[in-house]
C-alpha cells in the first residue's frame, strides 16, 4: 500500500496508541544544546585525529586521506559512503527491533464514562443517556454526546480524558502553531493528531493532543529534538482550529520514500545523508514509519532553521 494512504489521514488517528517506550527516555543522545553549536566531529582536529563512527570501518589510515568534514549520523563522523551505510543499517535494525518490544506492552484504561461517574461529574442517568444516543447515532464519542446532551462540559470532558491517558490538561494561550512547524514533519502532525504547543526553558516541548495521546510520537519527537517532550490534551474547541492553523503553516522539506526492501531504504537514506553533508541526521521508528531527519547546519537554538533541516519519511512495511 503506497505510504501516503499508510500515513493517511483519518485512519493514521486511529492507528494504535503504544504505550510504554521502547527506549530508555533520555538515553539516546545528546540534546541539540550539548551538539549544537558545537563543531561537528570532522571538525576537531586539533592534535586529535577523526575517528570514522562505523565500528567496522576498513578504510584505516586511508581515511586520514580524506577531507570531509561530513557526514555525521548519530553524533558520529562517517568517512566513507560505504560507512554510511554501515551505520544507517544498523539504526534501521535497532528500530526494527524496538518495534517488536513496545508492541507487547498494553496498559488498560478505565473507561470515559465510568471515570467521569466515579468522580461524580456525571449521573448514572446521563452516562446511560449519553451511551444510548451514541448507540443509536452509531457515531461519535462519548465524551461528544455528554456535552451535547449538556451532562458535562467540554472542560470536564477533557479533564476526564487527562485521567483516562494519565496526562494534564494543556492550556492553549499565546499559541503560534506556525513558529513550531519546524519540529516535526506535517504528516506526523496530520496523521498522528500531534500539535506543538510551545517550548519552554528552550528544554521543553509541550506536545497537544485532542482526545488521545501517543507515546510512541511523543517519544520519536524526543529522541530526534533532544527536547523534553511533555504530552497533554487540549480542550477539542481550541485545539481544533489551531490543529487546522498547524496543518496550513509551511514545513521543512519532506520527501516520501518507497523502498520494497530494508537493503534498499537504507541506501536512500544513507545517500540522502551523503549528499545533503549533513552535520547531524537522526533515525527513529513511529508506529509504521522512520523518520530521518537531517540537520545541513549547525543549530543556534532549538527550533532549527527551516530551510537547514530535512525531513525523510519511510514505511516500515519493508522485508
Ligand atoms: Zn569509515
Amino acid at each position: 500500500m503506497p505510504l501516503l494512504n499508510r500515513l493517511g489521514l483519518g485512519s493514521g488517528r486511529n492507528a494504535a496508541v503504544e504505550s510504554g517506550f521502547p527506549v530508555a527516555r533520555g538515553a539516546a543522545w545528546p540534546s541539540p544544546a550539548e551538539i549544537w553549536p558545537a563543531p561537528s566531529p570532522g571538525k576537531q582536529k586539533t592534535g586529535l585525529l577523526p575517528a570514522c563512527a562505523n565500528p567496522c570501518c576498513s578504510s584505516g589510515w586511508l581515511h586520514l586521506l580524506r577531507s570531509r568534514e561530513t557526514p555525521v549520523f548519530e553524533g558520529g563522523w562517517c568517512c566513507s559512503p560505504e560507512c554510511t551505510l554501515e551505520r544507517v543499517k544498523a539504526a534501521l535494525r535497532r528500530e526494527m527491533d524496538a518495534r517488536g518490544a513496545l508492541r507487547e506492552t498494553h496498559r488498560h484504561r478505565i473507561p470515559l464514562g465510568l471515570a467521569m461517574l466515579e468522580q461524580g461529574w456525571i449521573t448514572q442517568q446521563e452516562l446511560r443517556a449519553a451511551l444510548a444516543a451514541q448507540r443509536a447515532a452509531g457515531r461519535g464519542r462519548l465524551g461528544e454526546w455528554l456535552i451535547r446532551q449538556k451532562s458535562a462540559s467540554e472542560e470536564m470532558v477533557t479533564r476526564a480524558l487527562g485521567l483516562q491517558w494519565g496526562c494534564p490538561v494543556l492550556r492553549m494561550e499565546s499559541h503560534s502553531p506556525e513558529n513550531l512547524t519546524v519540529l516535526l514533519p506535517r504528516f506526523f502532525v496530520d496523521a498522528f493528531g500531534a500539535l506543538p504547543l510551545r517550548v519552554a526553558a528552550g528544554r521543553i516541548l509541550y506536545l497537544g493532543f485532542e482526545d488521545r495521546v501517543d507515546p510512541a510520537l511523543a517519544l520519536a519527537v524526543e529522541r530526534v529534538t533532544g527536547l523534553r517532550v511533555e504530552v497533554g490534551l487540549v480542550e477539542g474547541s481550541q485545539f481544533r482550529p489551531a490543529h487546522g492553523r498547524a496543518l496550513e503553516a509551511p514545513y521543512p522539506s519532506a520527501e516520501l520514500i518507497e523502498a520494497a526492501t530494508e537493503e534498499a531504504l537504507a541506501s536512500a537514506l544513507a545517500r540522502a545523508i551523503e549528499e545533503w553533508r549533513a552535520v547531524e541526521a537522526r533515525l527513529v521508528r513511529i508506529h509504521d514509519c522512520f523518520w530521518l531527519r537531517i540537520w545541513r547546519r549547525r543549530q543556534a537554538g532549538p527550533l532549527p532553521e527551516p530551510a537547514s533541516v530535512r525531513d525523510l519519511i519511510a514505511s516500515t512495511a519493508v522485508e
